[in-house]
């Protein structure tokens, strides 16, 4: 596990391999990025980023999505993937939208989770990146991140979560959020990570076990 210095000094690290980051989803509206990151789920934010001009062109409020037939829907969206169960939720959270919070995407995570559709993931992207508030949403990288660098053992999101939060300063948890996506995305990945391009790699136990082994 890391110490709050070091969880320090990695974000540094990272914010210096990525000074860009931050989210690549393309919105003008809460309910816009919203309905981007279900979009997003499976799927990379650049094919969202294609589908939603259209999309966003032909229907935009909570109001217009809730009055859509989800076969409708399905048609803009079929490319991201899983657009069936993406539809559903995207109709189902305006619907709630709209009938529950007077058509304007609630601002709380609490409200946020309550959204039908909406799981964690999705509530802390849309409280962080709408609305500013602090928050670490985990999505595959940062979880995997999460493990890889030590800040937690466990392929449950929640775990990871609570470790980060528990690592970062809470002003610094939407930077870390897109330092570490930034990271899994350009340099982490999955399959073939670039540890020798890597900017934290004195602080990462994967990388420390590696040498170990050499
Ligand atoms: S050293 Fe390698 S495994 Fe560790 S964070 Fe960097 S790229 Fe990932």
């Amino acid at each position: 596990m890391k110490t709050k210095k070091q969880a320090k000094l990695i974000l540094e690290g990272l914010e210096r391999q990525h000074p860009d980051a931050q989210c690549e989803l393309d919105f003008a509206t809460p309910f816009q990025l919203l309905v981007a990151v279900i979009l997003s789920a499976q799927c990379t934010d650049k094919r969202v980023n294609e589908v939603t001009p259209k999309l966003f062109a032909d229907y935009s409020t909570p109001e217009q999505f809730a009055e859509m037939p989800q076969e409708t829907l399905e048609k803009y969206i079929f490319s991201c993937g899983f657009y069936h169960n993406k539809a559903a939720h995207i109709i189902s959270a305006a619907k709630d939208i709209v009938g529950r919070f007077g058509g304007k995407v609630p601002s709380t995570i609490d409200e946020l989770t309550t959204l039908a559709g909406v799981g964690r993931k999705t509530a802390n992207v849309v409280y962080a990146v709408a609305f500013g508030g602090n928050a670490i949403a985990v999505d595959t990288h940062v979880l995997r991140l999460a493990n890889r660098i030590g800040f937690v053992k466990s392929d449950k999101p929640v775990d990871a979560e609570n470790a980060l939060m528990k690592a970062f300063d809470p002003e610094d948890w939407s930077a870390a959020h897109h330092a570490l996506i930034f990271h899994g995305r350009y340099v982490c990945t999955a399959r073939a990570p670039r540890c020798d391009e890597c900017m934290i790699s004195e602080y990462c136990d994967m990388y420390a076990e590696a040498q170990k082994r050499r």
